[in-house]
């Protein structure tokens, strides 16, 4: 085997990215439209005074801090606390705005949902606990405003609107939570059987071509030795026919163990075929992987293997090195082996001979 890649990138990270975008566009779109939305038709109704035009400017302005702060690229971790500053200072500005709109408070009280709502979505790029955040800016901001510079404002009439749909936000966040998680699960599921063999869990074929294209180019460019092992089990078809092709399976994940002990663990090993395997040995020089071979025939050839709880059987196999030299690519290095592997089975089996 050889060193796993980089670690996944971790939940957050992806459900990160995953809802970036969104978070953006609906950033944008929910700081401008409303108030702009408001302030146009208030202001058919009446003049408008400063006071609405610049609350609901201040609002905009803060609430645009957050989308492009997440466009820019500012760390994810900076940015649950910035969304809550944003949505705390779009608060402050409409509750402070509301009473120079035509109606006054009351009529308006749905622009002073939108920094609720604006959290409650454009938290869907972060965790729940985060999400939390958010939402308790919403509802105590408020509750601060009314202590402080809006005596008058309507708690109760806020809360009753606000709090139904936070309600029905949160339940709709822990739905698409339930979503990503399935959905990140299946991916995994399907990146882990591009490259693996679902039965004997080594590496596949295209795993090895790909792997093995870059701890070839890895050695020839530090001019450091390189071998490569095919291996065909002997008269595989006869252990089918005469056990069955569950005792046949049982085989190829035995063979797949035996040679997994027999190398290092920053050896490649693959299953390349049916019954055919391929070993990349990284820094083994000529000697070093005549002995690899050697030891892992001796893996096959030493102990037989277990079909079910009774039938035990002798099963050999054959292989064929070829070491990397000068210009060589993996195909012709598979080639090479091949070749080899070709003469061990015409020298009788059993045997390892080098190409
Ligand atoms: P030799 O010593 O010349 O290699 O003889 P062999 O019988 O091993 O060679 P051959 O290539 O003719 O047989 C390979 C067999 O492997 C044929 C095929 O049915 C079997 N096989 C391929 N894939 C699988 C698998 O996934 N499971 C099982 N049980 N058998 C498989
Ligand atoms: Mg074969
Ligand atoms: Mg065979």
């Amino acid at each position: 085997m050889v060193p796993s890649p980089p670690a996944a990138a971790d939940d957050a990270e992806i459900r990160f990215l995953t809802f970036r975008d969104f978070a953006i566009r609906l950033g944008y779109f929910t700081t401008f439209v409303p108030p702009a939305l408001a302030l146009f038709f208030g202001h058919l109704q009446r003049d408008l005074g400063r006071r609405p035009i610049l609350g609901l400017a201040g609002s905009t302005l803060a609430g645009l801090l957050y989308p492009v702060a997440i466009q820019i690229g500012l760390s994810r971790r900076v940015l649950p606390w910035l969304l809550f500053g944003t949505v705390s200072a779009m608060n402050v500005a409409v509750i402070w705005a509301l009473p120079g709109l035509p109606g006054g408070v009351r009529a308006n009280l749905w622009l002073l949902v939108f920094p609720g709502l604006i959290s409650a979505l454009l938290s869907m790029p972060f965790t729940l606990r985060q999400t939390a955040l958010e939402v308790a800016g919403s509802l105590a901001v408020p509750l601060i405003a009314r202590a402080t510079y809006a005596q008058a404002f309507p708690l109760l009439d806020y809360y009753a609107i606000l709090v139904p749909i936070l309600v029905i936000f949160a339940y709709f966040k822990v739905l698409l939570n339930r979503l990503f998680h399935q959905a990140r699960a299946q991916v995994q599921e399907i990146q882990a059987l591009a490259v693996h063999d679902p039965l004997t869990g080594l590496d596949n074929r295209r795993a090895f071509m790909d792997t093995g294209r870059r701890l070839l180019g890895l050695a020839a460019r530090n001019g450091h030795p390189l071998g490569l092992i095919m291996l065909d089990i002997d008269h595989f078809k006869r252990i089918n026919d005469q056990f069955g092709h569950a005792a046949g399976d049982r085989v190829l994940c035995e063979a797949a163990q035996r040679m997994t002990q027999a190398l290092r663990t920053t050896d490649l090993v693959a299953r390349i075929g049916g019954e055919e395997f391929a070993m990349l040995l990284p820094d083994a020089s000529p000697a070093a992987l005549a002995a690899a071979a050697e030891r892992v025939r001796q893996a096959f050839a030493d102990a037989p293997m277990r079909l079910d709880a009774e039938a035990l059987l002798p099963v050999t196999a054959s292989l064929g090195t070829a070491q990397l030299t000068v210009g060589d690519t993996l195909d012709a290095l598979l080639s090479r082996a091949d070749q080899a592997l070709y003469a061990a089975k015409g020298a009788g089996r059993n045997r390892v001979a080098a190409g």
